[in-house]
């Protein structure tokens, strides 16, 4: 099995991503996310919103609709061949593929022959109200931040801003892309989290340099390996046709580089477009009265996308076992290293047998007393080398074993999932001691060392 199935095998398995309406044989490209799926995905939005927001100055948040009025996609280019993908039928399996994707004239499935090439339009269509006819047709956004451009002045006024300042924007898009695949990297439906800055057209090559390294300085931050990142300048003749300047932040997938991220100087293309279209004046006026439309710098991130590189980051294999369990021995265990603000279940609380009443007793209390402040998850089922290997496979930062010696002092164990040194703490401090854990303090500083 090559890494990525084993990926997607670990992601069906252990409950992080399932195929959408898989009872029902499946809707392509659609993915449901399953109990740690969304645990990991809130996650990385969180960590996303508070980098933005926290440790930026000058940027708020905003939660637009899906759907808005049809003139938005008038106004942004979305209508018109610029959202459009060249595809080309086989004129015997009448399979479809993306002309850009091709190579040659014969269709890679069968042999068979391609059809002229034909513009599909990637917008998913839906209908406003009970009638369906041409006047109620609005489409589901394929990017957040046109609802973003739309409300620049209700944002700016409402708040009193001034340039520079951003906003920012967690959602879902959908585009009804020919050729889904790569599991996550390229579905019909996802979520984005896109930061829009507005700046002075003079500043904006300087703020493109900046958002640049911040985003990803990010990265980095959550323990992504430079090797396995780099940003990529697009060509003229490539960029989206508002972009002034565009990098792609790329991830070395094991299918090959492919884009988490865009960073783009869209110019004044969006204010100016939506001010043509709805006749309102969304250009700024600086305090010494000189008008101009602002330019936008734009940061998106595919959240599926990101996560997907987190998962491939953070998977290891560690042949003849990482526990000391005799029975592990031959086996290959699974370690998925993911960042500490990342992990889906902080915490696993394991009573050290499952026969003795009152240890399994203790094992829930101390479950229920972490439980409001981490995720946590109690298991007991199994030996404790098999319940480890099971924790460390979905990147559990640390267990909780209550074993003989808690009944006698109300102490515990806690096992580190990366050095699996464990040291011993009492209950009444382990709250403290797990927030210093999750926070990167020295984890043999924080009790005894169990030898
Ligand atoms: P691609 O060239 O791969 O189709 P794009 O250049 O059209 O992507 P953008 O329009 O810049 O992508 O969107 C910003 C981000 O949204 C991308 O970097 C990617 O992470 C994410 N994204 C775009 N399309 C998809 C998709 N079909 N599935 C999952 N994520 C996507």
């Amino acid at each position: 099995m090559d890494l990525t199935q084993k990926i997607i095998s670990l992601c069906k398995r252990r409950g992080f991503i399932f195929p959408c309406s898989e009872i029902y044989e499946g809707l392509g490209g659609v993915y449901d996310f399953g109990p740690l799926g969304v645990e990991l995905k809130n996650n990385l939005k969180k960590t996303w919103w508070e980098e933005m927001i926290k440790n930026h100055d000058d940027i708020v948040g905003l939660d637009a609709a899906i759907l808005m009025n049809p003139q938005v996609w008038k106004a942004s280019g979305h209508l018109s061949a610029g959202f459009a993908d060249e595809l080309m039928e086989c004129k015997d399996c009448r399979k479809r593929f993306k002309f850009d994707e091709l190579n040659g004239d014969k269709c890679p499935e069968c042999g068979g022959k391609l059809g002229k090439p034909r513009k599909f339009n990637l917008m998913m269509k839906t209908y406003v109200g009970p009638v369906e006819d041409e006047a109620t047709v609005t489409y589901l956004r394929p990017e957040t931040c046109q609802g973003i451009y739309i409300n620049f002045l209700n944002v700016m006024s409402s708040m009193r801003l001034k340039i520079p300042f951003g906003m920012v924007q967690i959602g879902k898009a959908f585009r009804n892309e020919i050729n889904p695949k790569n599991f996550v990297f390229r579905t019909r439906e996802f979520e984005q989290m896109e930061m829009e800055w507005f700046c002075h057209p003079k500043e904006a090559n300087k703020y493109f340099d900046y958002w640049k390294e911040e985003r990803l300085k990010w990265y980095q931050k959550l323990g992504m390996r430079k090797e396995n990142l780099r940003a990529k300048e697009i060509s003229k003749e490539e960029r989206a046709h508002y972009a002034k300047r565009q990098i792609d932040i790329e991830y070395h997938f094991p299918f090959g580089w492919g884009e988490i991220e865009g960073v783009h100087n869209r110019g004044d293309w969006d204010l100016k477009n939506h001010s043509k279209y709805s006749g309102k004046d969304l250009s700024y006026t600086e305090e010494d009265g000189s008008k101009y439309y602002p330019y936008i710098i734009e940061t998106s991130v595919g959240v599926e996308r990101a996560l997907f590189a987190f998962l491939f980051e953070a998977y290891q294999e560690i042949k003849g076992g990482r526990t000391t369990t005799t029975e592990s021995a031959k086996e290959v265990e699974v370690l998925l290293k993911l960042p500490k603000s990342l992990a889906p279940i902080k915490i696993a609380v394991l009573p050290l047998v499952k026969n003795k009443p009152e240890i399994v007793k203790k094992a829930k209390e101390v479950y229920q007393l972490l439980k409001p402040y981490f995720v946590c998850q109690y298991d007991e089922v199994g030996s404790i080398g098999r319940r480890y290997r099971r924790v460390d496979e979905v990147g559990v930062v640390a267990s909780i074993t209550c074993d003989f010696q808690t009944l006698e002092d109300n102490t515990i164990t806690i096992r580190e999932r990366d050095s699996m040194k464990q040291i011993r703490v009492e209950i009444s401090k382990l709250q403290e001691v797990i927030q210093k854990i999750l926070k990167g303090k020295n984890f043999l500083e924080l009790g005894k060392l169990v030898k």
